[in-house]
């Protein structure tokens, strides 16, 4: 099946650069690339997955199919996870086995809510990432609304950072706009929320919730999670209907047999060219990489802006010419739903919490999704 004089480019994962990479087939193809991607699901922009809860969009607004991308020769979508790569023979392999070979590799696989770190998360609670947990628990919520038997419902978010307070805002609109009682509680083990941002922003967010009487815990680790129930660090129980989970993020990985190198969490070290150490054919991005030049945030934004730098650099390796630096804006733009038309947008010391706000996110949200799908 391999095809003699072509370069087989295997991107694992249909995350945010290697969509790039996909919309931008014909481009690799000129340059003597055929492409596969290996991904168990679609391409999801989780930077709406908020507005969906609250249906200030349509139910899974920002799934692109990258199939369509791929309807060209030479080109595959295979849908399975990856789970080792093995860097002698230029494999990747499946839990069953199978094997692709690659010529070079693009690993652009994300992350996901650690579980294993509160006991009981794994049977209990609804972890926001992978984005599929995210969907069950918003048709579950929006399905027992529905269903009119409850008429009290109490739903405790964990973790207050920019994920934790977006689904905190956007729930508290859910029930509002269906008129059913509801009690939010967002959980936090720090002293603040959205601790990353200025205090200015913090507090704006801290006095909208506050004026929707959302209850925000602070210095509230959970320990532990039991059927219906979350227990803090200070022996506190709260009972819940649903509780979910947005502390923090950790990479998604692979089984390379120690052969690429990765920090103490999994992620793959990579050079400012987003290339692994020691392997120039090998390239990671977004959240499942670390960019050795100095630690980013994880987020949407870099991975979406590492997209043209890693196709420039795929390019120029087989023809030998120089690579290009993946240079991290020093300050980016950050714009938060918080729900019933309001946004916060934070950029530096600058914050803005208003409906305009929204309006700007939703401008940057909906025009990034119309580029990234087919044109009809
Ligand atoms: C609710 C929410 C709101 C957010 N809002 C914003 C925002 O407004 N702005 C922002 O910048 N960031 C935001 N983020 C963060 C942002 O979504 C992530 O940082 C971003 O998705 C990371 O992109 P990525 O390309 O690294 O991976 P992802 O987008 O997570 O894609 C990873 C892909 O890899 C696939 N995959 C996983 N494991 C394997 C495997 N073993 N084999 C093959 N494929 C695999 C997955 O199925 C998926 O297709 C938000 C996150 C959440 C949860």
């Amino acid at each position: 099946m391999q095809e003699i004089g072509k370069n087989h480019l295997v991107l694992v994962g249909a995350g945010h650069s290697n969509l790039h990479l996909v919309k931008n087939v014909s481009k690799l193809q000129k340059n003597g690339f055929r492409i596969t991607l290996i991904s168990p699901t679609d391409f999801y922009y989780n930077g709406v997955a908020p507005g969906v809860l609250s249906n200030f969009y349509p139910e899974r607004f920002g799934k692109i199919d990258v199939q369509c991308h791929l309807d060209v020769e030479d080109s595959q979508y295979l849908k399975f996870d990856v789970k080792k790569v093995n860097v002698k023979d230029n494999k990747i392999y499946s839990h069953d086995n199978q094997s692709v070979h690659f010529d070079y590799l693009s690993i652009n696989i994300g992350g996901s809510v650690p579980l294993e770190k509160i006991p009981g998360s794994e049977e209990f609670v609804f972890p926001i990432r992978p984005i599929s947990k995210f969907w069950e628990f918003s048709a579950k919520l929006k399905q027992s609304i529905e269903e009119g038997s409850k008429k009290d419902f109490t739903i405790i978010i964990i973790g207050g950072g920019a994920a934790g307070v977006e689904i905190t805002g956007n729930v508290w609109d859910l029930f509002n706009t269906k008129g059913v009682k509801s009690r939010i509680v967002l959980v936090t083990g720090g002293d603040s929320i959205l601790t990353q941002f200025p205090i200015a922003a913090q507090k704006k967010v801290l006095n909208l919730f506050s004026k929707r009487e959302i209850h925000v815990k602070l210095n509230s680790r959970v320990i532990k999670i039991q059927e219906n129930l979350i227990v803090t660090e200070s022996e506190e129980e709260l009972s819940f209907d649903y509780c979910i989970l947005a502390s923090g993020v950790i990479p998604n990985t692979l089984d390379s047999q120690n052969s690429l190198l990765t920090t103490k969490m999994g992620e793959l070290i990579v050079t400012s060219f987003l290339q692994c150490k020691n392997y120039s054919h090998i390239f990671a991005t977004g959240d499942c990489s670390y960019f050795e030049d100095q630690p980013l945030w994880k987020s949407g934004y870099h991975a979406i802006n590492q997209g043209p730098i890693l196709l420039k650099n795929l390019i120029a390796s087989t023809k030998g010419k120089k690579l290009h630096k993946y240079k991290p804006s020093k300050r980016i733009i950050t714009a938060l739903n918080l729900g019933d038309g309001i946004g916060l947008i934070i950029y530096g010391r600058f914050t803005l919490l208003s409906r305009f706000s929204l309006k700007v996110k939703d401008f940057i949200e909906k025009r990034y999704i119309k580029s990234a799908k087919c044109s009809e």
